[in-house]
Formats: structure tokens, C-alpha cells, sequence
């Protein structure tokens, strides 16, 4: 085992900021390992069990809050999401960048628990910009784009916040264009 200690890079921000095809290209690299979430919502098409999120009934989510074995969870849009415990320590030790994809929620309670890491807000250029995207993507109802946004509004202003002394994120980045914001997420963990 390497003694070179990791770093977690947390990335946050609302759904359709685009931080999902950031993370997709950041996974690439040999040296970062992506937390693999626990999620009670439903399979979208395309997505795959045990790589996209874990795929779990509401029971066995709660078992598994129950014996503490989530780092964080959070509910989203009446689903239950969490980041298993484990991985992390071992990724850490293994000197890799551990790379945690999470709501605000979330993101709150790894900083109340003064988790060292990187934490990157990825900002829509704008509300109607991030609506846009999400009609686009075409895999939610009306009734859930209109949620959706809904939540986003109250994230951007949640990501203000200050956490235990600190700012909940170290920095946010707009994303107008994601090549760009690709390559200003890597400079900010790869400096
Ligand atoms: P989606 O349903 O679009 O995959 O995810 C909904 C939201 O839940 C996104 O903002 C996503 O980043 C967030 N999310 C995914 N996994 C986790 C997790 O393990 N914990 C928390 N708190 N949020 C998560």
C-alpha cells in the first residue's frame, strides 16, 4: 500500500449544472476513484447497477442508515441518496483522488464533520439556462423539471452558506461551457 495520502474532491451543484459530464470525464484518469452512490429512485435508462449508483429499496437504505454505514445521505426529490462509508478510507490510503458526486445536503454535513477535501460548486450559467438543459435531457417528467429547478434555486443559494466556520465550497465554477469547465476543475485539483 502507498503511504502518499488522497485527496477527496467533492463536486456539488444543482441537477443539470452539468456536474455529472464533469465527473465522467475526471473518472477517466487512472489516479480517481468515484464513490458509487446508494439510491432509492429508479433505474433511468442506460444506467447500470453497481456502477451508475447501487440501486436499493427504501428497507434496505434504511438498514443500512441504521448501521451507520453512509458517510453522508441526504433525500432528494423524495429519494433517498447516501455515500458508502468505506470506499473513501481506502481509496485515501491508497493515495488516489477520491471523487464524491452529492447534493448541497450532503455537502453540508461533510463539512459539519470538518471532512478535509476539495469542494467544488458547478453553477448553471443561469435558472432558465439549467431548465433548458433538463428539457433537453428528456428523461424527466414536467412535473420533475419544474422540481428539479425548483431545488436548484434553493442550492445556489445554499451554497453560500458557511459551514462550521468554513465556506461550504473552496469554489465555484459556472458552467458555460463544459470543456472549459473540465479543464478548470482539473487545475483546481491537479494545480
Ligand atoms: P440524480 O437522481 O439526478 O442521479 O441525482 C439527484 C441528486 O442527488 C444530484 O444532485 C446528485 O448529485 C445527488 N446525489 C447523488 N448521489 C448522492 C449521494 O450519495 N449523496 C447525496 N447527498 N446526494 C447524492
Amino acid at each position: 500500500m502507498s503511504t502518499k495520502k488522497g485527496k477527496l474532491v467533492v463536486i456539488s451543484g444543482p441537477s443539470g449544472a452539468g456536474k455529472t459530464s464533469v465527473c465522467r470525464a475526471l473518472k477517466q484518469r487512472p489516479d480517481v476513484e468515484f464513490s458509487v452512490s446508494a439510491t432509492t429512485r429508479l433505474m433511468r435508462q442506460g444506467e447500470r447497477d453497481g456502477i451508475d449508483y447501487h440501486f436499493l429499496t427504501r428497507e434496505d437504505f434504511q438498514r443500512r442508515v441504521s448501521e451507520n454505514q453512509f458517510l453522508e445521505w441526504a433525500s432528494y426529490n423524495g429519494n433517498l441518496y447516501g455515500t458508502p462509508r468505506w470506499p473513501m478510507d481506502t481509496a485515501l490510503a491508497h493515495g488516489k483522488t477520491f471523487l464524491v458526486e452529492i447534493e448541497v445536503k450532503g455537502t453540508r454535513q461533510l463539512r459539519e464533520r470538518g471532512i478535509p477535501g476539495l469542494y467544488v460548486f458547478i453553477a448553471p450559467p443561469s435558472i432558465d439556462e439549467l431548465r433548458a438543459r433538463l428539457e433537453r435531457r428528456g428523461s424527466n417528467a414536467p412535473a420533475e423539471i419544474q422540481e428539479r429547478v425548483r431545488l436548484a434555486e434553493e442550492e445556489v443559494l445554499a451554497a453560500r452558506e458557511v459551514v462550521a466556520g468554513v465556506p461550504m465550497y473552496d469554489v465555484t465554477v459556472t458552467n458555460h461551457d463544459l470543456e472549459a469547465t473540465i479543464r478548470e476543475v482539473e487545475g483546481l485539483i491537479w494545480p
